[in-house]
């Protein structure tokens, strides 16, 4: 669909139901960094923010000497990226960090066998006590850290030309070691430099969300350039209403066919505090795993159009609150002005 006619459905929807246009309307600037390059953020479409293709737990400081086939990660996620193409899905946002299992290669290639839009990240990922935080952090600045992910922004990744999409990182929770400390600072720095929108794994609720969002605006990043991954492990929606509030991207990521109505009913009080458009949805759904027979079991990214989607229909949510959380939440949210 033409963004034109998108923006002009959006504003006749938004009149017929009160809404804010201003919380409907595709913002046209900036461009989506994708494995192929940059697009419109019109060009977006259905997009699933938070899957993975692949993940390697061997930790970031274990040489697995590439302990996987690429051909054979690429000929078992193939079948599963379809279903989602056919599904209606455009785009697809790969969440597996650098030293966590992040392979653009293939990456792209699904993205040349599927016609899908699929975003990488560059960043580090400091949950799971650090497992797949390099050793090497501890002499680097954050200054440091930051001129090697602008680096994968401005050159590429892995020797390729493949340009991250966004920044995504991992912390566990309170306190934030140093080592925590300086990736977010280094996050705020990467994006003065390059514009990426920060995610940030957050593994233990809204206290460390809030902090990680101070210390990311006292270094001059504003509220709409980070994303809580993840925010569903905070069961006290206080949290995510005055987050919201204040502009931030509230990630609700996991869900799957056994927890709709979980997912539902958060997504319904956000609705009432009118902030649907502060709110990403997806899965968290997949992978390859690296040294497992085959990469074991995969989980597939089809429930959320099997299960979750008629749900949001059946309890009132409108086309124009599934196009809100499906297509213009993500386009503003990893929009690269
Ligand atoms: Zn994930």
């Amino acid at each position: 669909m033409h963004r034109r006619q998108f923006i002009l459905q959006g504003s006749m929807a938004a009149l017929a139901t009160g809404l804010d246009l201003s919380a409907v309307a595709l913002n046209s600037q900036g461009r989506i960094f994708t494995v192929n390059g940059p697009i419109e953020p019109s060009q977006m479409g259905m997009t699933l923010v938070h899957e993975h293709v692949m993940v390697d737990f061997a930790g970031a400081n274990v040489s697995t000497g590439k302990a996987y086939n690429p051909d054979e990660v690429f000929d078992i996620a193939l079948p599963y990226l379809n279903e989602i193409k056919n599904a209606g899905c455009k785009t697809f946002i790969d969440c597996t960090p650098s030293l966590l299992g992040r392979d653009v290669r293939i990456l792209q290639r699904l993205s040349n066998a599927t016609g899908l839009n699929i975003i990488t990240n560059t960043g580090f990922y400091g949950a799971a006590s650090e497992k797949f935080l390099p050793d090497s952090i501890k002499k680097m600045t954050a200054k440091e850290v930051a001129a090697a992910w602008i680096k994968e922004s401005q050159s590429g990744i892995d020797g390729t030309n493949i340009r991250p999409g966004f920044m995504k990182l991992g912390l566990d929770g309170l306190p934030f070691t140093e080592s925590i400390e300086k990736i977010i600072n280094a996050a705020a720095f990467t994006y003065k430099a390059t514009g990426l929108t920060i995610g940030i794994h957050t593994g233990k609720g809204g206290e460390p969300a809030l902090k990680e969002l101070e210390i990311l605006e006292k270094n001059g990043v504003p509220p709409k350039k980070w994303i809580w991954i993840h925010a569903q492990n905070e069961t006290d929606l206080t949290y995510h209403i005055q987050l919201a509030k204040r502009g931030a991207w509230i990630s609700f990521d996991g869900i799957s066919s056994k927890n709709v109505d979980e997912y539902i009913t958060r997504l319904k009080k956000m609705k009432s505090e009118n902030l649907l458009h502060r709110v990403l949805v997806s899965q968290d759904a997949g992978w390859y795993n690296v040294g497992q027979e085959k990469g074991g079991k995969f989980r597939n990214y089809m429930d959320f159009f099997t299960h979750f989607l008629p749900a949001l229909r059946k309890d009132g949510f409108t086309d124009l609150d599934i196009k809100t959380l499906t297509e213009r939440n993500p386009a503003e949210a990893f929009r690269v002005s």
